[in-house]
């Protein structure tokens, strides 16, 4: 045995009743998903593709119910029409907020993707809504100081993201901190509609963010929910009202939800959504095993793996832009597909500084496979996420540790 492998194994063993916390939100998670496939009696005939208009899809609209069940909402939009997670979310916004109106984002810069949905030519701030960002609070979580005070000014949506995002200075933030971020908001402004960015974050934790008040949740399919299975798609979870105020202005005022044709084998959806308890669990033990591996090679790492977890990610801060290129390499020369190929620092829609991205995945760019991405800005961090099965997730941490030891930081 190599010594990685026996220093993986003393770890594993520490690591026991953390990954204990991690089986047990997993059972119940596949428990709530089994629970509503039973209830809508989901058989076979609702993975067949519509096409047209797609009325009375039923694959469509059962998947929905079940979407929204699942979360905690009234209802659901979950669609390959919408064509990513910054997609859905852009769709939240621009469908609700309207000239006048004030978008708050509660911790700090939101996700890179949204920097243009809101500041660039065609976004929001340029259609006459006004924009502000509360300060990251001192622990890297939600300011709740800021965030009283700017709701008592009574905005028309305030929004929080679950995951940290390609950010050293924050962390990711549990359902609880979330769910006391927006009693603070509600209490000082009921009609404030609360927008939570849920990408990296489902199936974390035993709740979802529309349980605890989220007015409106989105995020992404070939992220968590997907469960490695959903070849592309979004989704938007909320009230009847808002949900349909998103959909009239996905498809058209008067259509909103009754039409979208599913066009492809809605059962890769279906049985992702039913694997993803199961793959997060997967991707998590992954993210715990790697954080004490790679600090045990006097690398630093946010979460540290006995840290609370709000999302998938971890973040490995590398400190020099050559380094950090070899390290997402590495995931990449690790992966089941395009394991040839040598991916390198470039720039990319919607992002703003160049990045490089591992994703050696069977479906393009999708982060719940073992992926690697990072932007060209200090402090050179690693965030590394996904991955289908632990045992992927293990190799890919073992020559990832080989590599920072070779780097004789200690
Ligand atoms: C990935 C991500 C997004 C954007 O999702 P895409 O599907 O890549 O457009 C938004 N917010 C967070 C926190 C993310 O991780």
């Amino acid at each position: 045995m190599t010594t990685v492998d026996n220093t993986i194994k003393s770890f594993e063993q520490k690591a026991e009743q953390v990954f204990e916390r991690i089986n047990d939100v997993s059972y119940e998670n596949q428990k709530r998903v089994l629970e509503a496939f039973r209830k809508y009696r989901v058989s076979s005939q609702h993975f067949a593709p519509s096409t047209g208009y797609g009325y009375n899809d039923a694959g469509r609209e059962t998947l929905e119910s079940i979407y929204a069940d699942v979360f905690g909402g009234d209802d659901a939009l979950v669609r390959s029409s919408l064509v990513s997670g910054t997609h859905a979310l852009s769709q939240c916004l621009m469908a609700v907020l309207k000239p006048g109106d004030t978008l708050i984002s509660a911790i700090g810069p939101p996700y890179d993707t949204l920097g243009k949905v809101i500041n660039g030519a065609n976004g929001l701030v340029n259609n006459g809504v006004n924009y502000r960002e509360l300060p990251i609070g001192s622990d890297g979580g939600c300011d709740l100081e800021s965030l009283v005070r700017v709701a008592r000014m009574k905005p028309r949506m305030i929004m929080l993201q679950r995951s940290r995002g390609y950010n050293w200075d924050r962390r990711s933030i549990t359902i609880e901190e979330i769910e006391k971020a927006i009693s603070v908001v509600k209490k000082e402004s009921e009609e404030t509609i609360v927008l939570v960015d849920n990408c990296y974050g489902e199936f974390v934790e035993n709740m979802e963010p529309p349980m605890v008040g989220a007015d409106l949740t989105a995020g992404s399919l070939i992220k968590n929910p997907g469960g490695g299975l959903a070849v592309c798609g979004g989704y938007v979870i909320g009230s009847q009202a808002l949900v349909e105020k998103v959909a009239d202005h996905l498809v058209a005022p008067g259509l909103g939800k009754e039409i979208g044709p599913s066009l492809y084998d809605l059962r890769t959806v279906y049985q992702g959504l039913f694997m993803s308890p199961h793959v997060v669990c997967e991707s998590l033990k992954g993210a715990v095993i790697g954080a004490a591996l790679f600090e045990s090679t006097g690398l630093e790492v946010s979460p540290r793996w006995d840290d609370a977890r709000g999302d998938i990610v971890q973040a490995i801060k590398i400190g020099d832009a050559a380094k950090l290129e070899k390290f997402v390499q590495t995931v990449q020369f690790c992966s089941p597909v395009d394991s040839y190929v040598r991916p390198e620092f470039s720039p990319m829609p919607g992002y703003d500084e160049q990045v490089i991205m591992a994703a050696g995945t069977f479906v393009q760019g999708s982060s719940i496979e073992i992926s690697c991405d990072a932007p060209m800005r200090k402090p050179y961090a690693a965030y590394l996420q996904g991955g289908l099965s632990y045992q992927h997730n293990r190799f890919v941490i073992e020559e990832l540790t080989k590599l920072a030891a070779s780097w004789n930081l200690i």
